[in-house]
């Protein structure tokens, strides 16, 4: 004890849609998808980030395109564990040959099981960390968001990225009371996909379908109606084909998703004793994460709960932004697991 030095220290935002890593001092210094490519025959690494998501679902045969992240969590370990090797050295490419290793401080949903969380731990000194520290992600999400989480006062924070929408409650530093679900992003670009292939018989990929959704998705009722082209291959003919969509109708398949991450709100906010919800009614709900780009997310949220919702200035940057910061509070994580606790998720 007594020796410590941060100067080398990382925060890394481990997330299933983007991987962001933020450089005390510097800020936030990587930003690349969570993809990597790989040669089946060598088993080599063609690519990983940008270059390797401009790859899905254009790839020969002996190149597979992994999201080693799914739901939040690690889903294939060693795929994962090089993609963070390679930003960590990005991310630490100007610095001295003889610079030690970084602490790491690397964000983990809030529902993960033990060995789950492990498995990012593992993953993350094999990557090149000395150490490597968890911290919940919608408490990571809520310092990025510059809420009040030392302060005896209730913050609530609803982050929807691309595998996991966490909603939590947060005071005196601690999560009060959350819920994860593995619903958010992803799966608003598969109820895109599963629509069009039920209503048109076209299959699209996943790309085409974030960019509908990125284009003309909303949530609730689109208020205008919008039409976009898009081109797939037709199941019955098995050729390409054009159709154009609405945005009425993109809507209506997202519903499901946007109800259960309303639900999610609702829960949390029934499970929140009741001067927390007195502040979180006075303050409102802060949304961070991708998925809170999506139109009308806001409103909707705030109609079903009645209680006013504002988006985080940097939602895609937020939780990074948070875990580079908390670096500050190393030596608390360190000592006190109650930051990183583990809440009840059913
Ligand atoms: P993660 O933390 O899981 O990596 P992010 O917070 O980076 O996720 O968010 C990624 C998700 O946000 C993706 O599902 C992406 O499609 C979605 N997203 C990004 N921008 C928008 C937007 N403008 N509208 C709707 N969804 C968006
Ligand atoms: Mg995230």
């Amino acid at each position: 004890m007594g020796k410590f030095s941060f100067s080398q220290d990382l925060g890394i935002d481990l997330g299933t849609a983007n991987t962001l890593v933020f450089v005390k001092g510097k800020g936030i210094v990587v930003r690349e998808p969570s993809v990597v490519a790989k040669n089946n025959e060598t088993g080599e690494v063609e690519a990983v980030g940008s270059s390797a998501r401009n790859m899905i679902g254009r790839t020969p045969g002996n190149i597979t395109v992994i999201r080693p992240m799914k739901d939040g969590v690690i889903a294939d370990y060693d795929t994962t564990a090089v993609m963070m090797k390679y930003y960590i050295k990005k991310a630490m490419r100007n610095r001295s040959f003889f610079a030690k290793k970084p602490d790491v401080m690397v964000c983990v949903p809030s529902g993960i099981t033990m060995v789950e969380e492990r498995a990012v731990i593992d993953a993350t000194k094999q990557a090149g960390a000395k150490d490597a520290f968890p911290i919940a992600e919608p408490f990571a999400a809520a310092i990025g968001a510059g809420l009040p989480v030392w302060e005896p006062t209730g913050s609530m924070i609803v982050d929807i990225g691309g595998g996991t929408t966490e909603v939590a409650v947060i005071s005196l530093g601690g999560i009060v009371t959350s819920r994860s679900i593995r619903k958010a992003g992803d799966n608003l670009d598969e109820a895109i996909i599963n629509y069009i292939r039920k209503q048109y018989s076209l299959m699209i990929g996943e790309r085409s379908a974030e960019s509908i959704k990125l284009d003309i998705g909303t949530a609730g009722e689109a208020a205008g109606d919008e039409e976009m082209d898009i081109r797939g291959r037709d199941l019955l003919t098995g050729l390409p084909k054009t159709i154009t969509i609405t945005s009425k109708e993109i809507a209506a398949s997202l519903n499901d998703t946007v109800e259960a991450i309303v639900e999610a709100v609702k829960n949390t906010l029934e499970k929140t004793p009741p001067e927390l919800a007195a502040d979180i009614m006075d303050r409102g709900i802060v949304l961070s994460g991708g998925g809170s780009l999506l139109k009308n997310i806001d409103q909707v949220i705030s109609d079903e709960t009645k209680i006013p919702v504002f988006i985080t200035e940097n939602p895609l940057e937020s939780v990074a932004i948070g875990t580079g910061k908390s670096i500050e509070y190393i030596r608390h994580f360190r000592s006190n697991s109650n930051v990183s606790s583990r809440p009840t998720v059913e």
